[in-house]
């Protein structure tokens, strides 16, 4: 898997290392008393003058505009475009202070999102949320399960018609059903599954399963199952009269590093699994690039669950909390900030989130 910092060992707001005592935009107004920013004029700045890793804000809302572009053009779907373009329309954020650094950088801390299934913006806020709550249960899964390994599966079919989709999608969840059944999956100890459907270069769709398992030691030994059988039990179970594509591989233990904690070492080395498994439903460079694709996409996956869990997973995710305070990253973070809220606001024009003033809440309010 790839060798990329955990999410874990990140911050998960995202926010950035900008001092407070060095304000980007005015220094001329620095305070020294908190809250550092509410009374200067800062209202050309933008949230990346404030806070460069916020970047991903400026992408994902620009991606929502777009999304909810085709949605607005479509009579069926008039009210996504309504609830898009009101998601994540002004975000407040508080100062949080680095004890090690004794710097200042914003962390969210308000915002509300439309949920719309395919919003570019819910879609990646919901995607950190859920790998925030996979790492946040990973000491106490450790700790029940101290030799547990880790497997990702991807299962596919063979890409199918767009208007075909809600029913390949069903045959597969009724597969995975009678999957988990089977003797060569009874030692998995517990499973995320997740669905992902990219848009085949013919205008077709391909409908794929993301999964992570978690299984004992014995699943590399006695209970091992070869690529070749897995490939067959998913065509048994699909019942197709094919074989479908099925890649399966081991997520490689790391012996921690120097100054690394064996929890962190084995975070490191999910983040891969974790992140490709916890994604992003459909991409939205898919969405864009064929607008009757998208909204045929729309239609066909009304209401279907495109995430499930089992064993011992089963309640990681908690798939059904999700509040605007649980997409904003705001809980459980541990982090104390200084009790300002500093507003931005989007601006679908200028395709980026502006300092707005007006829209701040003092301190301690
Ligand atoms: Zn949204």
């Amino acid at each position: 898997m790839e060798a990329l910092e955990p999410s874990c060992l990140q911050d998960i707001s995202l926010s950035s290392s900008v001092s407070r005592a060095d304000p980007p935009c005015n220094t001329s107004a620095r305070k020294t008393t908190n809250p550092p920013f509410t009374a200067h004029r800062s209202s050309h700045c933008h949230l990346t003058d404030y806070s460069p890793d916020d970047k991903p804000w400026d992408v994902h809302r620009a991606l929502a505009d777009d999304v909810g572009g085709i949605y607005a053009g479509a009579v069926d779907f008039e009210r996504y475009a309504a609830r898009m373009a009101d998601c994540a329309g002004v975000l407040r954020f508080g100062w949080v202070e680095n004890h090690l650094t004794g710097e200042n950088s914003l962390s969210l801390r308000e915002a509300h999102f439309c949920r719309v299934r395919h919003c570019p913006v819910c879609q990646w806020r919901r995607s950190l949320m859920w790998q925030a709550r996979f790492y946040q249960s990973l000491p106490k899964l450790v700790e029940q399960y101290p030799k547990a390994r880790w497997v990702f599966l991807t299962l596919t079919v063979r890409n199918c018609l767009v208007e075909d989709l809600r029913d390949t999608l069903k045959a597969m969840n009724g597969a995975w059903q009678r999957l988990i059944k089977r003797r060569e999956f009874k030692p998995v100890l517990g499973w995320v599954r997740t669905t992902e459907v990219t848009r085949g270069a013919d205008g077709s769709a391909h409908p794929h399963f993301h999964a992570l398992l978690m299984v004992p030691p014995s699943w590399f030994t006695t209970h091992y199952v070869k690529h070749a059988r897995w490939v067959k039990l998913w065509s048994d179970v699909m019942r197709l009269d094919y074989l479908p594509n099925v890649d399966v591989r081991a997520v490689k233990p790391r012996a921690p590093k120097e100054g690394q904690t064996a929890l962190d070492a084995k975070a490191q080395a999910l983040q891969g699994a974790v992140s490709e498994t916890l994604k992003y439903s459909t991409k939205p460079a898919d969405m864009v690039a064929d607008e009757a694709w998208f909204l045929e996409l729309t239609k066909q996956t009304h209401k279907l669950r495109f995430v499930a869990t089992g064993g011992a997973l089963k309640h990681v995710l908690k798939v059904d909390q999700e509040t605007d305070d649980d997409l904003a990253l705001t809980n459980g973070d541990g982090q104390q900030d200084d009790g300002s809220r500093l507003a931005f606001n989007w601006r679908t024009s200028e395709r980026r989130y502006r300092r707005a003033p007006n829209a701040d809440k003092g301190a301690s309010s």
